[in-house]
């Protein structure tokens, strides 16, 4: 990915997850020095336990704040991934695999929101549901769920390899096992960071730490609202992809994957920083998903996770300068949508570092800091 002015400044950027990765690459690109610090290793937080679902899931439930964005995000998506595999040599495995959406759900309102965005949707038709027999139960005849054929999905795993791999190769440094402790203030500026493994300085600091952001703040976090949502996931293998496209019911999403895996999703839990898995989840989100697959039945779960969401009001992110501290930045708070929000995101960061204009009105997510 690249674009946007040249910089020569140097940042520190505080978590490598998506967003922390995203934002180092693109700044990187443009020719500024970036060191990445991780408090565990790269890419195992959040973004490792994603679907990888590029699109909210029902996107006319969400205020255009979100959806723009994702939408902005989601079309650099292809791009980027190819640009990943190209420079890294691991495929992220992008794929445009669409998403049908079965009833329950505001037909109405999604109609209307489809036509409005431009966005392409579909009765799901006899011949597309035929893969999946359970599925043209649920849909009719008359084709009451929706097809949007233009969602796409990747492997975050995969992903955050590649984007790692490139970070290095553009000449970012990565110090793993070392925790942010606290920020050093002076002049109304950021003077340093005190860690784990030493003091860093740099011209600009920019915090990416998810859910744990505003923790990284402390006293410099204003009144942003940022805290952790868990959300666990299923992980089954069948011998070939199992369902053409992405399947949602409410708040349960089935993902196959090319090699046979298939992901069965989440659950969205406000207890914390725990990231423990429930028996409880993992039979609700079985059975569930057994109803729309009954090929499930009796087929062994491989896996079984959480991860911590960085979830805000609204689902808006907050990115942007500190209203106090002026080389203090923020890319965080992307609840549901970090991996569709992130080459976005760090679009929208890196504009505002270089005084680039940016795609859309950016306000909202300046807001985040709530004053
Ligand atoms: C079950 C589940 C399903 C999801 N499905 C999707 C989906 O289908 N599509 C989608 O777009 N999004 C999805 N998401 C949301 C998405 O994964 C998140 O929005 C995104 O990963 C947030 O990225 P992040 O980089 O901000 O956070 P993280 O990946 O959590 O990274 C933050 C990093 O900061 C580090 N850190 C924390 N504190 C410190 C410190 N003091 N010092 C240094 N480092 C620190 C952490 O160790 C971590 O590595 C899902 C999330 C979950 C949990």
């Amino acid at each position: 990915m690249n674009g946007g002015k040249e910089m020569s400044q140097d940042f520190i950027v505080v978590g490598a997850g998506i967003i922390g990765l995203a934002t180092a690459e693109r700044l990187l690109a443009q020719g500024a020095t970036v060191t990445i610090l991780e408090r565990g290793a790269v890419g195992q937080e959040s973004s490792w336990a994603g679907g990888g679902i590029l699109s909210p899931l029902c996107p006319w439930d969400y205020p255009d704040e979100v959806t723009r964005l994702t939408s902005y995000s989601a079309a650099l998506f292809a791009a980027w991934a190819d640009s990943l595999h190209a420079a890294s040599g691991i495929d992220p495995e992008y794929e445009a695999s669409g998403m049908l959406v079965l009833p329950p759900f505001d037909a109405c309102a999604a109609q209307q929101w489809c036509v409005a965005h431009g966005v392409k949707v579909e009765r799901a038709s006899r011949a597309a549901t035929l893969a999946i027999p359970i599925v043209e139960k649920e849909a009719g005849e008359e084709g009451n769920a929706l097809l949007l054929p233009e969602v796409a999905q990747v492997r975050n795993p995969r992903l955050l390899r590649a984007l790692r791999k490139r970070v290095e190769a553009l000449g970012g440094r990565i110090i793993e096992h070392c925790t942010v402790h606290d920020i050093v203030v002076g002049g109304g500026q950021v003077q340093a960071l005190a860690t784990a493994c030493g003091t860093f300085s740099a011209q600009g600091y920019i915090v990416t730490a998810g859910a744990w952001s505003k923790q990284v703040l402390g006293r410099h976090a204003f009144n942003l609202d940022i805290k952790p949502a868990r959300g666990q996931m299923l992980l089954f293998r069948f011998a070939a992809a199992p369902l053409r496209f992405i399947l949602l019911q409410g708040d349960l999403y089935l993902i196959s994957r090319r090699d046979g895996h298939l992901l069965v999703g989440s659950t969205l839990e406000d207890v914390g920083f725990d990231k423990q898995t429930t028996m409880a989840a993992r039979d609700d989100l079985f059975e569930r998903a057994q109803r729309l697959l009954p090929a499930l039945a009796g087929m062994p779960l491989v896996q079984h996770w959480a991860g911590l969401r960085p979830a805000s009001p609204r689902n808006i992110p907050a990115i942007g300068r500190h209203p106090q501290l002026d080389n203090l930045y923020i890319n965080s708070g992307h609840f549901r949508y970090g991996v569709t929000m992130a080459p976005g995101s760090a679009a929208i960061l890196s504009n505002e570092l270089t005084g680039t204009p940016q795609p859309f009105d950016v306000t909202p997510y300046r807001a985040g800091w709530g004053i």
